[in-house]
C-alpha cells in the first residue's frame, strides 16, 4: 500500500516549502523507500508557462516538454522521483478537465460543484502517483493555509484518509516562528493561528516543521506542541541554513524527521546511508579554490529567475571543491557602463535564457568582452543566440546580424524562427520543449565533457540558429558541435581558437545535481579555475 505524505505551508509564504518537501522525499529514499513527488499549485494558469519570471521565478522544464514550477527543480536536485506532466497540478488544469468532461456529458446530468467533482479531480491527480512499485508519495501543495484558492485543494487532501486509510497519510505542516528582537523572544502565535486554520479545514498536522532564524528552545516546542495538539518530538525545528541549501536534508535528519515518518506510517525501520551528502557537506564547508562567475540576465534581481542555472554553477563548484561565487549583473547595465569595470575580474561569464528584447545589447557585449579577451563562456538558449549574433557581427562584418526575435527585418537573420513555429499563435505549452536528441561533433569541446557521442537535453525556445549562415561561420571560426540526428538543426556552438566557448541552444540546468554536476557545467567551472590559477 503506497503511503502519502501531504506538506502545506503556514504564517508566510517562501519558507522552503519545496525544499523541504524535497529533502524528506530524499531522507526516504535513503531509507530504501521509493518515493513519488509532485506539486499541486492552486493559482489559475494552466502551467507556469506563461507567467513572468518576476512573477514566478524559473520555469523548470521536464524531459516530457511539461514547464513546471520550480519546485520541481528541488525533486530533481535532491530525489530520483521520475518527473512528468502529472507531478505539477494546477487549477487551470483541473478546471480544464472538469469542463471538458462536463462537455462530454460525463457527469449525467448533475450539477458540477467545487465538492465533490473538482475535490474529486484533484484527488485523482494525486493518487494516479500511487502504484505497486511506489512505498512513498510525497505531495506538496502550494501557497499558505487561508488562501481562497488553496480551499479545494486542502479540501481534497483532507479526503484523502477517508479514501485510502487513515493510517497511510500523514501531514507535514511548515510554519514560522519570528525572533521579535525588540522582545528578545521567539513567537510561537503565528504557528498557534495557521495551525488553528489548518484544523478548522479538518486537517490535523502530524508534523510541524518550525523555521526559525535562531533556536527556539525546548520551552517553545513544548508550547507548540500543547496548542497544537501535536506530538513533542513531532515539533521539527528547521534552522535558517546560511552555508548552503544542501544542509538541509542533514538538519531534519539530526530532528529524526525521517525516523518519525517512519513510525507514523508503519513503514519497516530501515536503515538511513546519507554517508555521501554528509562527504558533500565536507567538501561544501572546504572549499580549495574560489573563482567568480558572472551571470548577465535580464531578471536578475529575482532571486529565483535562475533558480537552476545558479544552482548547476555550485554543483560545479562542489566537483572542483571550489566555492563559486556569482556575480549577477543586470544586462541593461553592459550597455551604458565601462565593461572592464563590470567584467574586468570575473572568471567566466554565463548568459542564460531569456525572452525579448530588453538587455539584448548589454548581453552581446558581455560575449564580445569574454570572447575577445579569453574568458571562459558559457551561453544557454538566449546565450547561445546572442554568441551568434555576437560573432556573426564582429568576426563576419554583418553589422545588423540579429534574430527575428528582435529585428523582423533585419538584412541578416542569423537566429529566426523555427519552421514549425511559424504558424503557431497560442503562447501556453507551444514551444519547442523537451527532451531531443543531439549528436557531438568529435573534438569538440562538449564532446569532451560528456564522453558520449549522443546525448539528450531539454529545450525550450522558438527561434534557432539560421542553418544559411553555417557555412561562412564555420570559416571564420564558429562550429556548430552539436546538431540534432538529422543535422538539420544546430544544437551547440564552439569558438576554436578559445581556452572556453560553448553556447548551447537547450537548457543543460535542468540536468545537473549536487553530487553530479552537469559535464558542461562542470568544464566550464573548471576552465574559469584554471583562468583564474593562470592569474
Ligand atoms: N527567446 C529565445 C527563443 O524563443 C530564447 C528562449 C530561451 O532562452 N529559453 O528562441
Amino acid at each position: 500500500m503506497t503511503k502519502h505524505i501531504f506538506v502545506t505551508g503556514g504564517v508566510v509564504s517562501s519558507l522552503g516549502k519545496g525544499l523541504t518537501s524535497a529533502s524528506v522525499g530524499l531522507l526516504q529514499e535513503r531509507r530504501g523507500f521509493s518515493v513519488r513527488m509532485q506539486k499541486l499549485d492552486p493559482y489559475i494558469n494552466v502551467d507556469p508557462g506563461t507567467m513572468s519570471p518576476y512573477q514566478h521565478g524559473e520555469v523548470y522544464v521536464l524531459d516530457d516538454g511539461s514547464e513546471t514550477d520550480l519546485d520541481l527543480g528541488h525533486y530533481e536536485r535532491f530525489t530520483k522521483s521520475p518527473l512528468s506532466r502529472k507531478s505539477n497540478t494546477t487549477t487551470g488544469r483541473i478546471y480544464s478537465s472538469v469542463i471538458e468532461k462536463e462537455r462530454k456529458g460525463e457527469y449525467l446530468g448533475a450539477t458540477v460543484q467545487v465538492v465533490p467533482h473538482v475535490t474529486n479531480e484533484i484527488k485523482a491527480s494525486i493518487l494516479k502517483l500511487a502504484a505497486d512499485d511506489v512505498d512513498v508519495v510525497i505531495t506538496e501543495l502550494g501557497g499558505t493555509v487561508g488562501d481562497i484558492e488553496g480551499l479545494p485543494f486542502m479540501e481534497a487532501i483532507r479526503q484523502i484518509p477517508l479514501d485510502v486509510g487513515k493510517e497511510n497519510c500523514l501531514f507535514i505542516h511548515l510554519t514560522l516562528v519570528p525572533y521579535l528582537k525588540a522582545a528578545r523572544e521567539a513567537k510561537t502565535k503565528p504557528t498557534q493561528h495557521s495551525v488553528g486554520q489548518l484544523r478548522q479545514i479538518g486537517i490535523q498536522p502530524d508534523i510541524l516543521v518550525v523555521r526559525t532564524e535562531r533556536a527556539m528552545g525546548r520551552e517553545n516546542a513544548e508550547k507548540i506542541a500543547l496548542f497544537c495538539n501535536v506530538e513533542k518530538e513531532a515539533v521539527i525545528e528547521e534552522i535558517d541554513k546560511t552555508l548552503s541549501i544542501y544542509e538541509v536534508p542533514l538538519g531534519l535528519a539530526e530532528n529524526k524527521i525521517d525516523e518519525l515518518i517512519i513510525k507514523k506510517l508503519g513503514l519497516p525501520r530501515t536503515e538511513l546511508k546519507i554517508d555521501d551528502w554528509k562527504d558533500l557537506m565536507h567538501r561544501i564547508r572546504n572549499p580549495q579554490h574560489e573563482v567568480t562567475i558572472a551571470v548577465v540576465g535580464k531578471y536578475i534581481e529575482h532571486r529565483d529567475a535562475y533558480k537552476s542555472i545558479y544552482e548547476s554553477l555550485t554543483h560545479a563548484g562542489f566537483a572542483h571543491s571550489t566555492r563559486v561565487l556569482i556575480k549577477r549583473i543586470e544586462a541593461e547595465e553592459c550597455e551604458a557602463e565601462d565593461l572592464d569595470q563590470l567584467l574586468g575580474n570575473v572568471d567566466g561569464l554565463l548568459v542564460p535564457g531569456g525572452f525579448g528584447y530588453r538587455g539584448i545589447e548589454g548581453k552581446i557585449k558581455a560575449v564580445q568582452y569574454a570572447r575577445e579577451r579569453g574568458i571562459p563562456y558559457f551561453g544557454i538558449c538566449l546565450g547561445m543566440q546572442c554568441a551568434v549574433i555576437e560573432y556573426a557581427r564582429n568576426v563576419l562584418g554583418l553589422k545588423e546580424a540579429n534574430s527575428t526575435e528582435f529585428a523582423v527585418d533585419t538584412p541578416d537573420p542569423v537566429i529566426c524562427l523555427l519552421e514549425e513555429q511559424k504558424t503557431i499563435t497560442d503562447k501556453g505549452g507551444t514551444m519547442r520543449l523537451g527532451a531531443q536528441p543531439c549528436i557531438l561533433q568529435e573534438e569538440s569541446k562538449s564532446r569532451q565533457a560528456y564522453g558520449e557521442q549522443e546525448i539528450s537535453e531539454r529545450h525550450r525556445h522558438r527561434f534557432e540558429f539560421n542553418p544559411a549562415y553555417k557555412e561562412r561561420l564555420i570559416e571564420s571560426g564558429m562550429h556548430p558541435t552539436g546538431t540534432s540526428p538529422n543535422g538539420n538543426l544546430v544544437e551547440i556552438v564552439e569558438v576554436a581558437d578559445h581556452p572556453w566557448f560553448v553556447a548551447v541552444q537547450y537548457h543543460p540546468e535542468f540536468k545537473s545535481n549536487p553530487l553530479d554536476s552537469h559535464p558542461l557545467f562542470r568544464d566550464f567551472v573548471g576552465a574559469a579555475l584554471k583562468k583564474h590559477q593562470g592569474k
